[in-house]
Formats: structure tokens, sequence, C-alpha cells
């Protein structure tokens, strides 16, 4: 099968093309009708259809592989390790619903889960599908305001949490955060159901706080049957990471979302069932509710959730999970290749990671360095993916399941069935040509398994999300782009980093890739910083491979010249920053984020805003620091 045909298929006939992929689930009930696009931008799929998240994930591979792995909840934090077959996960997932519905919740009612990555996270999360709740997972790096904030929105009447996380071998409690939530919250849960890892004291709430102990003793080996739900109810609420702005709550459906999830299992990740998914990443993020939870379960996979740093207790522990498990497919985030990148390589030389296939890559820009070099340790190809919190799966890849696509370096593919991508010039609206940079935007109707709306706020959703030109819908990723005259994409960056220099609108990446190209230079952020003359100016960040190259004042200045010169070549001298600014660390987010708007907050005197989701705090301090001591000098 050719993937252009594929492809011209799902956008010409897309009726066709869905029916076909909705055999890939099991249905209660059939659905009347493929898609109802009346009401654009709002798209509903498989509308009457009748089917459950959980039934797909779960009973549904009982009777052919009960018995087989479907869950492995690893913690080097905890040095813990157990294996969870279908069917003692379905037992597991049973108890954790009846245990919610004994706290009152049923169908359509918020389930907040604020939880480390730990087995009875994926049991809450697939209790909640099973019983028609919708799960509003909030990453358990997040502090009190953050949640807070997300417990308003969502006004969940159960709150599913734990005593602590832990990190780097110290336990981080939860309780405490989430108590100062709670009180700092409008909208009060009814209950708070507790998992104690025993990791760190809880201060229990009477009448509110409930240990999950207690009640996985009183429901255990309890039937829960399924409760069928339309396509189009509700799953689940997610928060966006907040990189750019306030976070918008994303709602998706069921149906949809459970095929998008079966047909990317197939198509793009290729996975089979009975073999092994390794994804690195957190249920608090869009990965982890995909490629963690459903994805790999809706497709009879095992998956696993691994709890603990890439690096510890060394850096070959994620290739002892994949020898351990005869992982055949993996996914992670360049910022972890990257890391490993730094460790000595015997590590991974070590394990016989001959079940591996492929690894998969999303999340932020791969570069070409990175791609290549774990390409070239692991023997396996490297597929790059770009997608968003927003559509669920991936919109651009390489879908290596239809047909085997040569990939190009910095690209991360092709458009992906069922999303009509175009480049569009920022101010007309036009299509750009090729290799014409613009917007990165998808005609409506988004395929199945996109976010339907902002939770209870449709008007959010087609204010922030979508415009109109001529007749036709159009959705926003707010990141730019160009394609190559063969069709191959590359993202350039968000629509928010361009900066404007006295009218001249330049994407910071640009600056960034010039910068990153001087031989000193490890690692690089351009932001851009109001100037009250050009309007904006381009500040660099800048990581040396050797921190004494500018140790001394004089050799800082001289660097900043060679780099600003370099800049002057490749971009041209309106790019050029007006400042280099040398640091040990970038401020970024937990799941390998810059936090652009905070380097950019620092920059202009303001407050950087919500932070909790920050890896290393220090960073931040750091470049506030060298920033007034830069002011301090410039006043001297
Ligand atoms: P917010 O929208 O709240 O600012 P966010 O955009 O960081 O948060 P996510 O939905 O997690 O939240 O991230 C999606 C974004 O990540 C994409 O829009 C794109 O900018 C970037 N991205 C994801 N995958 C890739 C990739 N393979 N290559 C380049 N960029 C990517
Ligand atoms: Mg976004």
């Amino acid at each position: 099968m050719h993937f252009a045909d594929f492809y011209r298929e799902s956008i010409d006939d897309p009726q066709t093309f869905w029916r076909r992929q909705a055999t890939l689930i099991d249905w209660h009930k059939p659905y009347t009708e493929v898609l109802d696009y009346a009401k654009p931008p709002f798209a509903r799929w498989f509308i009457g259809g009748e089917t459950n998240l959980c039934h797909n994930a779960l009973d549904r591979w009982i009777a052919t592989q009960g018995d087989m792995p479907a869950l492995v909840a690893i913690s080097t934090e905890t040095r813990s390790e157990k294996v969870y077959t279908f069917k003692e996960l379905l037992a597991e997932v049973s108890c954790m619903a009846a245990a919610m519905q004994a706290l009152g919740v049923g169908k359509g009612d918020r389930v907040l889960i604020y939880m480390p990555m730990i087995a009875e996270a994926a049991f809450a999360m697939l209790a909640c599908a099973r019983i028609g709740a919708v799960h509003s997972v909030v990453f358990g790096g997040f502090a009190s305001h953050s949640l807070a904030t997300r417990i308003d929105d969502a006004q969940p009447k159960l709150i599913v949490s734990a005593d602590a996380g832990s990190r780097g071998g110290k336990p981080i409690p939860y309780k405490h955060l989430l108590d100062a939530a709670i009180d700092l919250a409008h909208a009060k849960p009814a209950s708070v159901l507790l998992v104690d890892r025993g990791l760190a004291p809880m201060q229990m709430v009477a009448g509110r706080d409930v240990d999950y102990a207690g009640l996985r003793v009183r429901h255990q080996g309890q039937q829960v049957p399924v409760t069928w739900l339309e396509a189009n109810e509700k799953s689940y609420i997610l928060y966006t990471s907040g990189t750019t702005g306030k976070p918008k709550g994303v709602q998706r459906d069921v149906g949809g979302y459970a095929v998008a999830l079966a047909a990317s299992m197939k198509y793009i990740f290729c996975g089979n069932a009975g073999e092994t998914y390794f994804s690195t990443s957190d249920i608090g993020w869009v990965v982890g509710h995909s490629y963690i939870v459903y994805g790999p379960l809706i497709a009879g996979m095992a998956t696993i959730m691994y709890e603990g740093l890439p690096i510890s207790p060394d850096p070959g522990i994620w290739w002892s999970i994949v020898e351990k498990y005869r992982v055949t497919r993996m996914f992670s985030a360049p910022t972890a290749v990257r890391i490993l990148k730094k460790q000595p390589v015997e590590f991974m030389k070590k394990y016989d990671l001959s079940s591996l296939k492929t690894l998969y890559l999303a999340g932020e820009p791969l570069d070409e360095p990175t791609s290549s070099w774990i390409a070239g340790e692991l023997g396996v190809p490297v597929v790059d993916n770009y997608w968003q919190t927003e559509t669920g799966w991936p919109i651009l890849s390489i879908a290596k399941g239809v047909e085997d696509i040569p990939s190009r370096p910095g690209s991360p593919g092709l458009p992906i069935y069922g999303y009509k991508v175009r480049i569009i010039d920022e101010v007309g609206g036009e299509d750009c040509t090729a290799n014409e940079k613009g917007m990165v935007v998808i005609e409506g109707p988004l395929p199945p398994g996109c976010m339907q709306t902002v939770y209870g706020d449709d008007q959010r959703f087609v204010q922030t999300y979508w415009t109109q030109s001529g007749g036709r819908h159009i959705y926003s990723t707010f990141d730019w782009g160009i394609r190559d005259a063969d069709g191959y994409y590359f993202i350039l960056g968000r629509t928010d980093d361009v900066i404007n220099v006295a009218g001249h609108r330049l994407g910071t990446r640009e600056i960034e890739e010039s910068i990153s190209s001087h031989a000193k230079v490890a690692e690089v952020a351009v932001v851009g910083v109001a100037d009250q003359i050009k309007g904006q100016v381009a500040v660099a960040f800048v990581v040396l491979k050797r921190s004494d190259d500018a140790a001394t004042p004089e050799a800082g200045r001289a660097l900043e010249q060679e780099i600003m010169a370099v800049v002057d070549r490749q971009v041209g001298a309106v790019g050029r920053p007006a400042r280099v600014v040398f640091v040990n660390g970038l401020p970024k987010t937990r799941s390998g984020k810059l936090l652009r708007r905070a380097l950019q907050a620092i920059c202009e005197g303001r407050d950087p805003g919500d932070l909790t989701t920050i890896e290393d705090p220090a960073a931040l301090q750091q470049i506030r620091a060298m920033l007034e001591a830069r002011t301090a000098q410039a006043v001297n």
C-alpha cells in the first residue's frame, strides 16, 4: 500500500476511511453515522455508536491473552517491580471502580488524578473510563496553585492521590500540597482517595479522606460492569502544558479517541498484541494518556510504567528494561536522549536490545545530531512525531505501518492520514509555496481523537484555535514551519516565538540554529525582549560546552562578539542578539520544553508566573543573577 493513496482516501473520503478503521475496536452498539460536521468547527465522530475505552483496553483481551502481561510497573525510586496480567489488571481496575462507585462517583462525574507514576494511577484512569467518569490527570509535579486552578476548572467529585512521589531517591510529599490546593480552590471535592505508599506521613481529613488500602480489601473480587458510552461523550480532560500561556482544558471523546489510538498503534507505532511497549513519558502528559495507558492496551500490548530517572541507578536502566521485557517499541523525548548522550555508551551496549524495532521521539524539535547518534547506537530507526495535547495522536510522522518511507533529517515527516495540514501565510492566510515559512494549520474537521472543545468553554475553543477563510474552518497549531518540495514538513518554532525587531519578523529558532553552529556552544535559547526603540530585540542565553570559555569578563565579551558575528553572517544583522548571556543551564519543564515565557519575563523585569513544572529552579535563579550583574555593570 502506498502511503500517498492511504492518505488521499482519508482526506477525500473520510467516511469510508474511518469506517474501516472503526473495525479495529469493539462496539457495544454500532454507530449510525461516521461524521457529523453540521456545526463546524465542532466535529462529532461515530454518532450513536456505543463503546468503552476500558473494555477495549482490558475485557476485550481477556479471552485470548488474559494471562499475558498487560502492565509492568517499575520504580527505581522504591526498587519495586510488578507485572499485572490482563486478568489481574482488570481485577485491580474493577476494584478501584467499585471503590469510586462506593464514594458516589458515576457517569459524567469528574475525577481528578494527582499521582506519581505508580500502577494505581493507571488503575484510576481505567476505572474512570470503565464507569463513565471523566478523569483529569494533573501532573504530579505541580504545586498547590496550579493544582487549585485545575480543581476549580474541572470541579471534581473525587480526587485520587498518594502520600508522595519520589525523585532521585527522595520522597516528594504530595498530601500537604493537595490539602493546600483544596483550601485555595472554590470547588471542593466530596472525597479524596489516597494511596499510601509509606513514603511520607499523611494528615487525614475526617469525613473527606479515605485510605485506598481499606477500600481495596472491601471491594476485592467485585465485578463492575462496563458503562457503555455514546462515542461523543467525554472520556477525559487534560490541561496543556502551559509553555506559552494559561493552560487549556482539552476535552476528548470516547469513540473517536479509541479508534484513533487503535489506528495509530497499527500504522504509526506498528505494535502487535502480545508485545511490549515502553513510553518514558508521564501520565500527567498527553503521551502518558495515549501511549502509556490507552494506546498500547487497546492494541493488546503490555505497557511499561516507569517511575524514576533515566540515569539512576545507572544510565543503563532503560536498556535493562528493554532487554528484560523484550520491548519492541519505545517512545521518548529528544531531551531524554540528550541526557543519555552525555553518559558512557557502555551502559547501553551491556544489554541485549535485539527485541527493539523502533524508537519514537516527540515533544520538541529533534535535532539531527541527537537523532543520528541514538539511531546509530541502537541500530534501529528513529521516528520523529509531531503533535499536541489538543490532537491526542501524531499530526506529522512517518506511518511505517503503511509504507516504509524514508525520513528526512530535521523533519518529523509527512501529514498523517486524517490531518489536512497546510502551511499558510500569517497575514493573508494564503498557502505558502515550497520552502516558504508560514503557520502550520489543519483544515477542519479534525480527525477522530482530537479535542472536542475546551472543557466548559466552547467559545474559548472556537476563539483560541479557529479562524475562517473562504468558508473553511482552519485550526491553528501555533507552530510555524515549512514544507519542502517533496511534502516533508519542518517545524520552526512556535508562532509566539516570533520576534519583531524594528518591523522584521524573525523566528527565534532560526537565530538559535545559527548560534548553535558556533563550535563552543552546547545549547542556546533566544527570546524576544521588549525594547523601546526596536519594539523587540533578541537576547540569547548560551550554555557553553566548556564553561571556562567565558570565565573572565574579557573572554565572555570576546565570545559574545564572535557569536554576534555568526548571526550577522547567517541570519543578518537584524537577528543579532542585543546580548549574549552565558549560563549553566536553561529553564525547562520536566518534559523538556524550554520555558520561554519565563525567560522573557525575567528579561523584561516581570513576574515569570507559574513555574511549578520547571525541572531545575536554580537555572532561572542563575539567569536572574546574571542579568542583574550585567545591568549593574552597565550602570557603573
Ligand atoms: P501550551 O499550549 O499550554 O503552551 P504546549 O504547547 O507546550 O503547552 P503540548 O501540547 O504538550 O503543550 O506540546 C505541543 C507542542 O510541542 C507542539 O505544538 C510543538 O510546539 C511541540 N512539539 C511536539 N512535538 C514536536 C516535534 N516532534 N517536533 C517539534 N516540535 C514538537
Ligand atoms: Mg500548545
